[in-house]
């Protein structure tokens, strides 16, 4: 590992940028309100520039063996891991969530670099038997080519690694606009690839504004794949622009999760899990638990469990080592929670414990449970992205699929039942890409992320993930 990389959580990391065609993004902490920095704002010919250089990049990384190439993501993620303690304090100064999830979270950003590193060296193509004698065909898997990316702040380094790696180990360049929330995390990220011995311009990262950067990413020419993480309304937009060009599209968008408790559940497993799938990260992960749906037997002694749970969360400051729920990243994800919780109350909701906002002020929301949910209430179909957990209630199996498939939304979904055939029948009908039964933590680097219906296209982990990064070229060879 070089030695000059600097303590990436001291201020001078965060100082003196050089402004952009378009000034400077300011950057806030979402725990004080304290301005923690500037990043460059590029414009469009800035941001052109990038392109050009990282597709010149691309070429000379995409010739490497791919054991070249794992070699120096290898070293790429020695990298990460050496520079865990920095990078976890950066992200919460940034992103708000508790230290130990940060900590958590640039391992799993890690995971990522050493997984895909090793999938690139098991790219096989494949030989098929022609159907006549005097023909071979062969199927190789090549690099698609430079790839572009947007991604969200509620994982500042997660979701940029989750398109960077594949990206990386199928032979491609790629571009990444993080947040204009979190952008110190990826110039981070991108410091360390560098010298860790990724080649200069091959990974990207722009900073700017959405309304400058986006189009050239989406629109550029010698961009052949995009991938974006972040809200279904912005991806649908996205994609649109994408077509233009069309280029290869992953699409990664919102969920409205629901959680099923049957009355046959193990209580504590069922209650432990809906902690982990509503309130990590405070609620603002596009798994999270939006709905949870509760059979009639077991539903007041679950409440009674959440509720004692969920009270004595330790909400704070991310950087004090106790806290369990850091604040909302911005004022108006704090105002949409309160707009949410006063709708269901309107509509006949009652709180079990939080409601309000926290007395910490600020951005800190009350880690709250409600009763009676229904589904005219707005959290039933709009994801709340806060630490509230909505119970409604349901009286068999059969109501509980009909409520948990009725969004358009399709990306996760939380079941807890002792029934062998009850798993079955509920992992088989519902409408997601992704399920966790009897548990309320899935993901991995070893598992295909993401959903169906509005939620999105593709899958990002997993040996799935990096057929995003590679195109199959068929040769057909005739024969004397
Ligand atoms: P969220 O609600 O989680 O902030 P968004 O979809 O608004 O989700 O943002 C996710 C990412 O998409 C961010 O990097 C943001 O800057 C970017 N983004 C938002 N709008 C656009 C746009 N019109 N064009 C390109 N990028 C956009």
């Amino acid at each position: 590992m070089a030695t000059t990389t600097p303590d990436l959580a001291r201020p001078e990391f965060l100082a003196a940028p050089i402004p952009g065609r378009e000034g400077l993004i300011s950057v806030d902490n979402p725990a004080t309100g304290e301005k923690l920095g500037e990043v460059p704002a590029l414009d469009a010919s800035q941001v052109e520039q990038i392109v050009t250089q990282a597709k010149v990049a691309q070429r000379g990384w995409g010739s490497l063996s791919a054991k070249d190439r794992a070699a120096r993501m290898h070293s790429f993620f020695d990298a990460i891991i050496a520079h865990q303690d920095d990078l976890s304090r950066l992200m919460v100064a940034e992103q708000g969530k508790p230290l130990a999830e940060a900590k958590g979270e640039v391992a799993y950003a890690a995971s990522f670099v050493s997984w895909f590193a090793d999938e690139g060296l098991r790219a096989y193509g494949e030989v098929i038997p022609a159907p006549q004698a005097d023909k071979r065909i062969l199927v190789l898997k090549r690099p698609i080519g430079l790839a572009a990316a947007v991604t969200p702040w509620n994982f500042p380094l997660a979701m940029i690694t989750r398109k960077v790696a594949p990206a990386l180990a199928a032979g491609c360049g790629i571009v990444v606009k993080p947040s204009e929330l979190t952008p110190f995390s990826a110039m981070a990220l991108q410091q360390l690839a560098i010298e860790a011995g990724i080649p200069e311009h091959l990974f990207a990262v722009v900073t700017g504004h959405a309304k400058s950067v986006g189009p050239v990413l989406t629109g550029h020419p010698d961009i052949a794949k995009f991938s974006f993480t972040g809200s279904t309304a912005v991806g649908k937009l996205l994609t649109a622009q994408c077509a233009s060009t069309m280029k290869r599209v992953s699409m990664e968008l919102g969920g409205n999760a629901p959680l099923i408790v049957f009355d046959d559940a193990d209580i504590d497993m069922a209650v432990e899990g809906t902690i982990m799938a509503k309130f990590r990260n405070s609620g603002q992960t596009c798994v999270c638990a939006n709905r949870i749906l509760v059979q009639d037997g077991i539903h007041d002694k679950f409440v009674e469990a959440l509720t004692a749970r969920a009270a004595a969360l330790r909400v704070g400051n991310g950087l004090d080592g106790v806290t369990e729920q850091g604040p909302l990243i911005t004022e108006q994800a704090t105002t949409k929670v309160a707009e949410h919780v006063a709708d269901a109350i309107r509509r006949g909701a009652k709180a079990t414990t939080g409601g309000t906002a926290h007395e910490a002020g600020g951005r800190f929301w009350t880690p709250t449970v409600l009763t009676g949910a229904t589904s005219e209430m707005r959290l039933a179909y709009e994801e709340t992205f806060g630490p509230v957990a909505p119970v409604f209630r349901f009286r068999d199996e059969r109501e509980a699929l009909a409520m948990a498939n009725d969004t358009r939304s399709g990306l996760a979904a939380y079941a807890f039942s002792a029934d062998i055939d009850r798993f079955w029948r509920v992992c088989e009908s519902l409408e997601v890409g992704m399920i966790g039964f009897n548990t309320g933590a899935f993901s991995s680097e070893v598992i295909p992320f993401g959903g169906v219906k509005e939620s999105g296209l593709g899958r990002e982990g997993s040996k799935h993930g990096l057929d995003e990064y590679l195109e199959l070229r068929m040769i057909c060879l005739g024969m004397k």
